[in-house]
């Protein structure tokens, strides 16, 4: 499949990837041949929710800024790590998505020229509780 090279999405690549739900650290692993450990070690980071939500944590491709990881692969990212713009890992150096195939959920149901996701206009209160609600039981993931 051809990956989606349009100015509007691929300008969130560049500064905040999208999020993982728990399906998709199988998914990425099988697609880069390479075990869910060593993408989470290498490729992700840890991000806990906003608020009260705090102990929930969501995986992420990790952000690259001046050539240097914002945070650590495999780390829990710091409280700064939201308002830090960074371009994905999985960002190739032509713009495009070098998994595109089976890139993480909250990319594809982002569409960049009509600001939704899954159809509905991006509210990010409402995209956080929707991965809240998938990562709540997935916690073991972190362990
Ligand atoms: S995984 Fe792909 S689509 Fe998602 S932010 Fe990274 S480069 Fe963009
Ligand atoms: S969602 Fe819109 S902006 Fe993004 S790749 Fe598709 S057509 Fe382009």
């Amino acid at each position: 499949m051809e990956a989606c090279a349009c100015e509007q999405c691929v300008s969130a690549c560049r500064r905040d990837p999208g999020r993982l739900v728990p399906a998709d650290v199988r998914k990425i692993a099988a697609f880069k041949k390479i075990g869910e450990a060593e993408l989470c070690r290498r490729f992700l980071v840890r991000i806990p929710a906003k608020g009260r939500d705090s102990h929930v944590q969501f995986l992420a491709p990790a952000k690259i800024k001046a050539a240097h990881f914002l945070a650590a692969p495999g780390s829990v990212v710091p409280d700064y790590y939201a308002d830090e713009a960074g371009r994905c890992v999985f960002l190739s150096a032509q713009g495009q998505c070098l998994i595109h195939e089976v890139k993480p959920f909250e990319c594809a149901a982002y569409m960049g020229c009509r600001h939704t996701f899954l159809g509905r206009p991006y509210k990010e209160k409402d995209v956080e509780a929707f991965f809240i609600s998938r990562w709540r039981k997935a916690q073991d993931q972190f362990r």
